[in-house]
């Protein structure tokens, strides 16, 4: 494996919010960076003038950073090939554009959207792929001249040589082969003056001194053209490395159809960044051995190899990253886990913000029982319900019966005599009431269990009863008796 300290980069269109597999692509980056003791850096590529926005840059930043994805050039922390923004990169392009033109290797193009449109229209028709046809080629200064009268403002477009194959050499595909013959002329500057995507993709690529591309797939397509305009400009060629679509469990491509598709989405949900970015790694990506799949940011920054990144797409398993963010919840310190859940209180309504500090110790009791169960920390509005709303409400039919149960008037009965008789319930009370009930009734097993649990809660299954009549206490336990025994009349 190269262990030469390698430059690589992210760098993504602020058209949109940060996207599972964009957030992917971050974290290979960051990971080839710190594997082979090179760096990483963010650039954002607004060349979509229409469609960036600064709201998108700025959530993409953010969420990067609460991923633990961290860069050390770049937007925000700067450095010595910047700025990093491409549309504040123009005059750091203009040499380039001047040297291609210069060299006949770009060429000013008058011809209208409508005029190219028109072009493709007839080669689909005809069934070619549709590319530019070279109309403006070799324009004589007359002709220019003539368009210039018209008002016409030109675009730059490249030259792409004929009948040339173009390899790409890919460390995730292996060796990829163009024909320049199926990539016509393409746009490098803008009418308006604006560089495209892979003209700028190229000179940044190549004045910020990144020596491996790795991003999606979606990509490749884009990739021939890079490459006609690095050998054309007479830069090294970086290596590439294309990582593979995600997919849906369908297996198509995926989008919202399959759910939460970007990160902040899973950040407001209550997912923690530890195992998402831990879910991601192995989205394409798996350990040279064993069987372990929960690895820290710090491991993988280890263990990480490209050679180990598939070609195959990976499948985006909704309940293996469910499954692991639960992992994470459990492991984490309770304290954190916490902090977390407290929006998700406040937004159920069942606390204040003020209350989330004078009643701490409780939430923490709530949280400790209930992240046992949870996947994700908006779960808790579900879970801490019955802790706030008092009036019984049975959840289903099965809770209706067993709170008819013949014996269930009684057993609350000598349940509410024990609960009186303590100061307090603590978890000595609440580990040992069953047994003494048991003893002093004769009722067991879910006739005990689950009858109690429906009378406290109107619910046949949750968490440990043990933990809900602690967390309750004495007086919610005392007056939820007495509203089931009111109920059965
Ligand atoms: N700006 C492109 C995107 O967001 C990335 C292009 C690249 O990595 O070369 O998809």
């Amino acid at each position: 494996m190269n262990t030469k300290p390698e430059k690589v980069r992210f760098a993504p269109s602020p058209t949109g919010y940060l996207h599972i597999g964009g957030a992917r692509t971050a974290l290979f980056n960051y990971l080839h960076a710190k594997k082979t003791g090179g760096s990483f850096l963010v650039r954002i590529e607004d060349t979509d003038l229409a469609r960036s926005t600064k709201e998108s840059e700025e959530v993409i930043i953010r969420d990067l950073h609460w991923l633990g994805i961290h860069w050390d050039e770049g937007i925000e922390v700067g450095g010595q090939h910047g700025p990093y923004r491409s549309m504040e990169r123009k005059h750091l392009y203009q040499p380039f554009i001047d040297q291609l033109i210069q060299e006949g290797k770009a060429y000013y193009c008058y011809c209208t959207e409508e005029e190219v449109e028109e072009q493709r229209k007839i080669q689909r028709t005809n069934n070619e792929l549709p590319h530019y046809t070279g109309k403006c080629r070799n324009l004589t200064p007359e002709q220019k001249a003539q368009y210039e009268k018209e008002g016409r403002t030109p675009v730059i477009r490249f030259r792409v040589p004929e009948d040339q194959k173009i390899l790409v050499k890919d460390l995730v595909r292996g060796d990829v082969e163009f024909d320049s013959n199926g990539v016509g002329d393409f746009v490098i500057v803008k009418s308006d003056g604006a560089p495209v995507y892979n003209f700028a993709v190229v000179i940044d690529d190549y004045l910020m001194e990144i020596t491996t591309v790795i991003r999606g797939e979606e990509h490749l397509s884009n990739t021939p053209r890079q490459v006609l305009l690095y050998e054309a400009l007479g830069f090294p060629v970086p290596k590439f490395a294309h990582v593979s679509l995600i997919l849906g469990e369908d297996r198509s491509k995926m989008s919202k159809r399959h759910g939460s598709t970007h990160v902040d989405q899973y950040r407001s949900k209550g997912y923690l960044p530890e195992a998402i970015v831990n879910f991601l790694a192995l989205l394409g990506w798996s350990p040279e051995e064993g069987e372990e799949e929960i690895f820290t940011l710090a491991e993988l920054e280890k263990i990480f190899t490209l050679d180990r990144v598939t070609k195959n797409p990976a499948v985006f398993d909704i309940k293996k990253l469910n499954w692991m963010n639960g992992q994470y919840i459990r492991k984490a310190p309770i304290d954190e886990i916490v902090e977390m859940s407290i929006p998700f209180f406040i937004e159920a309504g069942y606390i204040t913000e003020e209350e989330s500090k004078t009643r701490r110790e409780w939430l923490v009791k709530i949280v400790e029982a209930a992240r046992e169960r949870m996947e994700y920390l908006e779960q808790i509005k579900d879970h801490a319900r019955i802790f706030f709303d008092d009036t019984l409400h049975l959840e289903n039919e099965e809770a209706e019966s067993m709170l008819r149960l013949d014996h269930v008037p009684m057993l609350l009965q000598a349940f509410q005599e024990k609960v009186e008789e303590v100061e307090a319930i603590d978890t000595d009370f609440a580990k040992g009431i069953f047994k003494v009930l048991q003893k002093q009734t004769g009722v067991r097993g879910k006739n005990l269990f689950m009858c109690i649990r429906v009378a406290l809660t109107g619910q046949c299954h949750g968490m440990e009863l043990v933990d809900i009549l602690e967390i309750l206490g004495k007086e919610k336990v005392l007056a939820r008796i007495d509203q089931a025994l009111a109920y059965l009349g």
